[in-house]
């Protein structure tokens, strides 16, 4: 990584910093987006520049640039660094204030983006599988604060994690408030029975995914029937097949849940054929670096 985009300047990595006064540091007050470059070509940009401008808004945070420019610059800075394949982190901050936690204290927020090497799973997750099991800490109501706002404040998917952690396993399902399934701590959850594919709605309080999105075109494309459906842990443990998507860990398989095999304890032929066809979608679309 030679350069980061900070506030419109390009800095070197070591001039890359933030004041301790940002209440991004401080209170988490900010939105990111997590984003992907392949071959070249940046994957769907647009629907990641209008997920964070929504966040955003709804923390009324103002964006010291319009989308556009903003995407301008995710591009550029792919472009300095030499980026083909690689990972975008996307940061909005509410800027420098004081020690209390008004907004109105700061008066401009900063954002930063860096673009480096994706730390991709090994393979072997992909052909093995995941070992997963269902964390007891419950993602946050949406009532206090809502999973569709991609903000920096993530100690709810992080207190999951280190249940995942201590258990020794690979992810953690996170259910909701009415004890539903709503997502892993950092990616969305499908579930295949009897060849349709099911996945929690926007309601059941998660992150709306770039990648889901993507996995649902892309099923539908095949002729899978997709219903987007509440369900309990009980329906992960019975289906046929289940993967995982997010922009880092893209499709991959789930083949165990709180001990229990799904379906015969190896990834599925579903799951395979969604793995190809994102994996050929990624290579075909995307804004271009160049
Ligand atoms: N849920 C959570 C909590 C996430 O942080 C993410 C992003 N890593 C996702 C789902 C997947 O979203 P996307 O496909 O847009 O990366």
């Amino acid at each position: 990584m030679k350069v980061i985009c900070l506030d419109g300047e390009y800095v070197g990595r070591d001039q890359a910093k933030v004041s301790v006064f940002d209440h991004g540091l401080l209170y988490g007050d900010g939105v990111f987006e997590g984003i992907r470059a392949y071959g070249g070509r940046v994957f769907r940009l647009d629907q990641h520049l209008r997920r964070l401008y929504d966040s955003a808004r709804t923390i009324m945070l103002q964006i010291p640039l319009t989308p556009d420019e903003f995407g301008q610059r995710i591009v550029e800075t792919c472009r300095r660094n030499g980026i083909q394949d690689g990972y975008i982190r996307a940061v909005v901050t509410r800027g420098v204030g004081d020690l209390g936690l008004d907004p109105r204290k700061c008066d401009k927020a900063s954002y930063f983006i860096i673009a480096d090497a994706i730390q991709l799973y090994p393979e072997r997750c992909y052909e093995e599988g995941l070992k997963v099991i269902t964390c007891s800490t419950r993602r946050n109501a949406p009532t206090a604060l809502d999973p569709a706002i991609k903000s920096l404040n993530y100690l709810n998917n992080i207190l999951a994690k280190i249940e995942v952690n201590r258990a020794k396993a690979d992810e953690g399902l996170m259910l909701n408030q009415a004890g539903l399934v709503s997502e892993a701590t950092g990616d969305n959850v499908f579930v295949i029975r009897d060849g349709k594919l099911y996945t929690p709605p926007l309601a059941a309080g998660i992150l709306c995914g770039i990648t889901r999105d993507a996995v649902i075109e892309l099923a539908r494309a095949a002729g899978i029937e997709v219903v987007e459906q509440f369900f309990t842990v009980q329906f992960v443990y019975n289906g046929d097949e289940c993967f995982l998507t997010g922009t880092a860990a893209e499709v991959i398989p789930m083949v165990e849940v709180d001990q229990r095999p799904i379906g015969d304890g190896r990834p599925g032929a579903v799951t395979k054929q969604l793995i190809d066809a994102f994996r050929a979608l990624v290579a075909s679309e995307g804004t271009p670096i160049k």
